[in-house]
């Protein structure tokens, strides 16, 4: 196995084109808790090598349960649990996964696979796999996808640019964060030209929620707490996995919350601690622009973006909170 630190898209491509048209195995996995992003580079490009001839296998690492809000993606009822995949595929593909942690229990295919290529976006990557495609300017996951299955020859239909489209729209906030580039509306023209429903993708992605959403969205932000003097403002609030079933709701109705809390004007960084049934607390943070949390979480054990990033504590809520504070105010997240 040689280590192509580096790799440029053509050798991915080249990686890629060689294995289909032999007929190889190929396994595909985005990262836990799958997100539009890693669930949608992960479809298109299975469904891209399933066309030209490579034996597709498309999974997540466990737990094996996917958000409503992405279910309706064309594919995603192929996808097989990752206890019942080929454990020495020819090849294994991760998506948008900025760390081998980020990939479960299928880490250990990046070592059982004849060859792993990395596909990913994250400035926080520290380098892994045979094979890396590795982007930090890419907006998505899928921008990369997009652009290994034009090298494969693979024509974009409706099935392929709607995966393409829910990742791109949710990486870049419907186009409203800083890593939207000429390039990004150029690719989204490119796919609203073969006649997907944009509208409804976007309503299904961001603007679907069951009632129970409201109720719990009120005793969370009612819990959030300002404090001002840390760093350049923090605003945090909390929600656990066992309140979101006390409102009828999946534990990914956490994942929103966030975009609520972030708005906040007094407060550079937002933040909203996820507890886990098994005690743990998943945390997202995000910045405003003048701290780069993507360090921050990178400090507490996880990583991400410069401002959107995450990381999970074992600690409780009290030990939790106090250890993102002490990090924020020592300044070296600017
Ligand atoms: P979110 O808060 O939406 O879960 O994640 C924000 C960003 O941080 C995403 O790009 C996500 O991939 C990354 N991220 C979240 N949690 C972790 C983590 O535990 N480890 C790493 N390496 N990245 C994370
Ligand atoms: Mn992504």
């Amino acid at each position: 196995m040689t280590t192509v630190t580096g790799a440029s898209l053509t050798t991915a491509i080249e990686l890629l084109d060689t294995a289909a048209s032999a007929g190889a195995t190929v396994v595909l996995s985005g990262h836990v808790q799958p997100d539009a992003d890693a669930l949608g580079s992960t479809l298109a490009l299975a469904e891209g090598l399933r066309r030209r001839g490579a034996r597709v296998v498309a999974t997540f690492p466990a737990p094996f349960v996917l958000p409503e809000s992405l279910s309706w993606l064309p594919g995603a009822g192929a996808l097989v649990p990752s206890d019942q995949i080929p454990t020495a595929p020819e090849v294994f593909v991760s998506l948008d996964a900025s760390s081998t942690g980020r990939l479960g229990d299928l880490a250990g295919l990046l070592h059982s696979a004849g060859t792993s290529l990395v596909v990913d976006h994250h400035a926080s990557n520290p380098g892994f796999g045979t094979v890396r495609l590795v982007d930090p300017g890419a907006a998505a996951t899928v921008v990369l996808v997009a652009e290994l299955l034009d090298g494969l020859g693979v024509a974009w239909d409706d099935d392929l640019a709607t995966c393409l489209y829910a990742g791109l729209a949710a990486d870049t906030g419907s186009f409203r964060f800083g890593n939207t580039a000429p390039g990004t509306h150029e690719l989204a023209a490119r796919l609203l030209g073969t006649g997907i429903d944009h509208a409804t993708i976007s309503q299904r992605l961001f603007d679907t929620a069951p009632f129970g959403r409201l109720p719990l969205l009120s005793l969370v932000a009612g819990r959030a707490c300002l404090e001002t003097e840390v760093g350049a403002g923090l605003v945090w609030t909390w929600a656990t996995v066992a309140e979101a079933r006390d409102h009828g709701l999946a534990g990914d109705q956490l994942e929103a919350l966030v975009d609520v809390i972030r708005a906040t004007r007094e407060a550079d960084v937002a933040c909203v601690l996820k507890g886990q049934d098994d005690g743990s607390w998943v945390v997202s943070l995000r910045s405003r622009g003048a701290t780069d949390v993507s360090h921050v979480a990178i400090e507490l054990g996880g990583g991400g973006h410069r401002q959107a990033a995450g990381y999970t504590s074992r600690l409780d809520l009290p030990g939790t909170i106090a250890a993102l504070r002490g990090m924020l105010a020592t300044g070296s997240s600017n």
